[in-house]
């Protein structure tokens, strides 16, 4: 198992005592009113998903990773991790972070507070100006400062996915206890067809344990429902996965679209996991047409020393001459053959009331999609 990014897991969540005492303290304090997508990137900070951060990124960080994709010890990081600030704030001063008016989230003491370029900030990390990119349209939507500066957990957020939410703490026993040297970690923000299927289990042939760790969290109209995609995996993975091989588990932060940069992100998050490995695919984490097909498996090559390896795939289809599951690599029949698994022509078939076919997609599958009237975010 790698160790975790930095060598050594982030804990920053408060226990026992100095918990209840941070809290009494926390009622004094001025009070920062965040969003939910930014109190589960506290939660991320301080159980160590995003090891070695410990807390919102101050501005040499935060520059260093714009224009270097590293931290300023050389360490890879592609996505600013960033708490954006408005009105009255002072540096040197320990605030108390909330959402809505509840009990806080967490505590941090605001080392710094500083300006930023919006549009360096979008451009440098989508890659794109374009206000119809999701990631830059929020990127404009920014307030003027960032505060940099640590941070300590007092509550968890409101956690509808309770069951699903582990933290590297927790995988990292669950690997071991399960016996597992070497683990797969995939991104998800899918309901499964069976083209992630075949690259899950193709992938979990030469490793011993497969982690499947959708994004939970704001997404783009149009994209799947949480709710949605982890009923679709709880039916696939009890009828076509060993219990002894796979788990399930979500990654609580909001999708950024930011295809290759974000790429890297993501199996820096899984190697903080414990994963030893990632499957990298097609367009991984992009959005529209944004980023060439394969600019996220090909960004990899700058980062020899990221400590996990990616595993890179191509698309799978079916193929009615091969009877099976195939890729450009394994079948020489021509295209017409071929049923191929765009997830948007899945899409048109569930909003139109077709059934995919089962070479597309499981059946156990489709009826978790029959249940919702509608399965999908809306706008
Ligand atoms: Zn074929």
């Amino acid at each position: 198992m790698p160790l975790p990014h930095g060598g050594k897991l982030v804990d920053k969540v408060a226990k026992g005592e100095r918990r209840e005492r941070l809290l009494a303290e926390a009622k004094a304090m001025p009070k920062l009113c965040i969003s939910l997508e930014l109190a589960w990137e506290a939660f991320n900070i301080a159980n160590g998903i995003y090891s070695p951060l410990e807390g919102f990124m101050p501005q040499e960080d935060y520059l260093t990773v714009l224009h270097e994709k590293r931290l300023p010890n050389d360490l890879p990081w592609t996505i600013p991790i960033i708490l954006d600030v408005g009105g009255e704030l002072d540096e040197g001063e320990t605030v108390a972070l909330t959402v809505e008016g509840e009990e806080p989230i967490a505590i941090m003491q605001v080392e710094e507070i500083y300006r930023y370029d919006r549009e360096e900030l979008a451009e440098l990390v989508y890659g794109t100006l374009d206000v119809n990119h999701p990631g830059v349209r929020k990127t404009m939507e920014l307030e003027d400062k960032l505060a940099g500066g640590e941070i300590e957990l007092l509550n968890m957020p409101e956690d509808p996915h309770q069951r699903y939410t582990l933290t590297p703490l927790e995988t990292r026993v669950l690997f071991k206890e399960k016996g597992w040297k070497t683990v797969v970690g995939f991104q998800t923000r899918n309901i499964p067809h069976l083209g992630h299927e075949y690259v899950q289990k193709t992938a979990l042939t030469f490793f011993d344990g497969l982690f499947i760790n959708p994004v939970i969290g704001k997404k783009k109209p149009g994209d799947f429902k949480d709710e949605a995609i982890l009923e679709a995996y709880e039916a696939l993975m009890k009828n076509y996965y060993l219990k002894e091989h796979a788990i399930l588990a979500v990654f609580h932060t909001e999708m950024r679209y930011a295809g290759p940069r974000e790429a890297i992100f993501h199996a820096i998050i899984r190697k903080n996991f414990g994963c030893s490995h990632f499957i990298v695919g097609r367009d991984h984490a992009g959005v529209g047409n944004y980023y060439p097909p394969y600019a996220a498996q090909e960004i990899f090559e700058e980062f020899p020393d990221l400590g996990i390896t990616p595993l890179f795939f191509k698309s799978f289809f079916y193929c009615k001459k091969c009877s099976c599951m195939a890729n450009e690599k394994t079948c020489p029949h021509d295209t017409r053959e071929h049923i191929d698994f765009s997830g948007t022509k899945i899409r048109e078939m569930l909003k139109s009331g077709t059934d995919p076919p089962r070479e597309l997609i499981r059946p156990e599958v489709i009826e978790v999609l029959k249940r919702y009237s509608n399965p999908f975010v809306e706008g």
